[in-house]
This record gives structure tokens, sequence and C-alpha cells, in this order.
């Protein structure tokens, strides 16, 4: 969650850097009920400071999951595991897209996919009905 103003060249930035979607789930924009948000991978209150470096963007369900949080718990090893990070980290490291689902690979994989429910029902459906004409 973001609290400081970013600026209009920051968003555009942000935006046009991950084409449009959700760098966590992937959603696109235009198919969210919501626009896109611009996400504090490190929230300021760790001291994340709003620079391109620290900035993704992100879709309102997920930014609203992940919240200032940056790590979490494997739900397979029950350990303290990150957060998938989108300027550090490549997304098809740590998952990988099954039709709709996002099947995690990682220990950051499936901390993120937890936190974020990534394949909650409604999210599913969501991703399963932009799947035809999609790329
Ligand atoms: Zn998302």
């Amino acid at each position: 969650m973001s609290s400081t103003h970013v600026s209009a060249e920051f968003r555009r930035l942000v935006r046009d850097r991950a084409y449009g979607c959700c760098e966590y789930c992937g959603i696109s924009e235009k198919a969210a009920f919501a626009m896109h948000e611009v996400d504090h991978v490190v929230a300021e209150k760790h001291g994340g400071q709003t620079v391109a470096s620290n900035l993704a963007l992100c879709c309102t369900l997920c930014n609203r999951r992940k919240g200032s949080d940056l790590s979490s718990i494997d739900p397979e090893t029950g350990e303290i595991a990150n957060l998938f990070h989108p300027r550090k980290d490549i997304w098809s490291d740590h998952f990988r897209l099954e039709g709709a689902l996002i099947r995690p690979l990682t220990p950051i994989g499936r901390a993120t996919v937890h936190l974020l429910r990534l394949n909650a029902e409604a999210r599913l459906t969501e991703r399963a009905a932009l799947r035809p004409g999609t790329g």
C-alpha cells in the first residue's frame, strides 16, 4: 500500500514497464474491475522509497492482500519465505500458469500465492474468462 503521492510520471513508467498487467497475478488493467495501483514492493514503513526500483504495478486485489508485508509462511514447509519481488525476482522462476491456475514452483511462489490468494475461486473465474483471445 502506498501512502506517499506517486507522481504521474512514475505511474506512467510503472504502468508501461508492466505492459498494464499486475506484476503479481498478471491480470491486465483492462480486464480488472478497478484501475491498477502503484505498489511499493518494500513498503515505506520498512524504509522502501518511491523510486522506480521499488515500484510495481499491482491490481487492487493483490495490493489489498499484500499490504506492507515482505514475507509470509510457505504453506508446504511452515517456514518463513519472502514474497515475490517483481523488481528482483523473475515471475517464471517462481510461478507457472496452468490454464487459469497460477502454480507456485518455489517457497517464494507458495508464500505469495497463499498470502495474495492468487488462486481464490473468484480470481480463477476472472482469469479463465480472459483466456480466449489473450496472449
Ligand atoms: Zn494482481
